[in-house]
């Protein structure tokens, strides 16, 4: 049987992490004035913070000033209440993160997978959580986020499918805990880069924004209303395969022809330059895409016509998203950033060419700032304050 999530879970993890954001970034702040800038009642205000302040999450720290009457207590994070390890799981390397519960990085580590087989990744990935564990200098630990490739079932931290590390309905989450003894949460990978977009990123301030990370996977993160959108079987944001070309020959990793990954997916890009530019000094061992998007960059036609090529479906692609949301904001992170205007005026032009007028005029396609691993760890230390609640060890306090 299939676990649900109550809604009043859902909605206390909401909670918790608008109570712990206003405070990071705003600083003290009042029972009242909580209230007022996350839209809560006072009773629920009250009961929050009062699991947090149990936690030693929150502290109550002096008095603010009021004309007449008594001066309300403050509340404030607890720089000391303990450290969040953000990691994520990437197709070709691994990055970790140790981060106090404001945010501030202690320490990080990235490994880059020279193999794929699981007990090898799982061999780097304790290594690394030991490490950043032990720059941690004893404090603490209140948990572990995760951003994992591939279909990733959150509530219970199942991979359900990982085409690039070939996992399928794999318990990464009872693993670690077993190892750890560290409250664990698994996500997807861009689902987590929207988090990560949403709380430090140029989706900090808005409430409807769409990622979309075009690497060798290509996915979507959905915010809407400033909540992540993950669907019924978490899938929401699998733009990747959407199918663009009918009866292609191109074989996706899904299994399915023609969907946009297997057109415009690194892969398959490298593949078209092997194919349409011949020039021997432009494809060699140094080859790289980075050196693609320089030639993108110095006008050279062969290599426009190949970025107007994705272009074309991408911009195809995103205006089904353009008319179902109507975001404000379209956010890619990827290589592609690399291109810079040239890729952002033809993807603009084709995304208006196939969205709807009212759906596009308000519209802004940008790149992101932060980079996809830095998004993603970011946004699996997320993960963790918002189920602060759930962690069995935590529970236990
Ligand atoms: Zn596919």
């Amino acid at each position: 049987m299939k676990h649900k999530t109550g809604n009043s879970d859902l909605i206390k993890r909401i909670n918790i992490s608008n109570i712990i954001d206003i405070l990071k970034t705003q600083g003290m702040k009042s029972r009242a004035e909580l209230a007022i800038l996350t839209g809560l009642t006072p009773a629920s205000i009250t009961k929050s913070t009062k699991k947090l302040i149990d936690l030693d999450i929150l502290l109550e720290s002096g008095t603010g000033k009021i004309s007449g009457g008594r001066p309300p207590i403050l509340l404030d994070i607890n720089k000391n209440a303990g450290y969040i390890l953000g990691i994520y799981l990437a197709p070709t390397k691994i990055k970790g993160i140790l981060t106090s519960i404001k945010g501030e990085i202690i320490s990080e580590e990235t490994y880059i997978l020279e193999k794929k087989d699981k007990s090898y990744i799982l061999n780097l990935l304790f290594t690394l959580i030991k490490i950043l564990i032990k720059t941690s200098k004893n404090k603490r630990i209140l948990g572990i986020g995760i951003a994992l490739n591939g279909m990733v079932d959150y509530d219970r931290g199942i991979s359900i499918f990982s085409p690039h590390y070939h996992w399928k309905d794999f318990n990464l989450k009872k693993v670690i805990e077993e190892e750890f003894d560290i409250p664990t949460i698994i996500d997807n990978d861009v689902r987590a880069m929207a988090l990560g977009t949403h709380h430090q990123g140029v989706g900090i301030n808005e409430s409807n924004f769409i990622i979309i990370n075009i690497g060798e996977g290509i996915g979507a993160g959905i915010i809407l209303n400033n909540k992540l959108y993950r669907g019924e079987n978490y899938s929401a944001g699998e733009i990747g395969h959407v199918i663009v070309e009918k009866n292609s020959s191109h074989l996706c990793s899904c299994g399915n022809h023609g969907c946009l990954e297997a057109l415009i997916g690194s892969k398959r890009v490298i593949e078209e330059i092997k194919i349409k530019i011949k020039t021997p000094n432009f494809y060699n061992e140094y080859f790289s895409l980075q050196k693609f998007y320089k030639s993108v960059n110095l006008k050279e036609p062969k290599s426009l016509k190949i970025l107007e090529d994705i272009s074309e479906n991408l911009g195809y692609t995103l205006s089904f998203l353009v008319n179902l949301f109507n975001p404000k904001v379209i956010i890619i992170v990827g290589e592609i950033n690399n291109s810079k205007n040239i890729f952002y005026d033809l993807l603009e032009a084709k995304v208006k060419k196939y969205a709807l007028n009212s759906s596009t005029r308000n519209l802004n396609i940008i790149p992101s700032q932060l980079k996809g691993v830095d998004a993603a760890t970011i946004g699996a230390t997320i993960l963790v304050y918002q189920n602060l609640f759930n962690g069995r060890k935590i529970l236990e306090v």
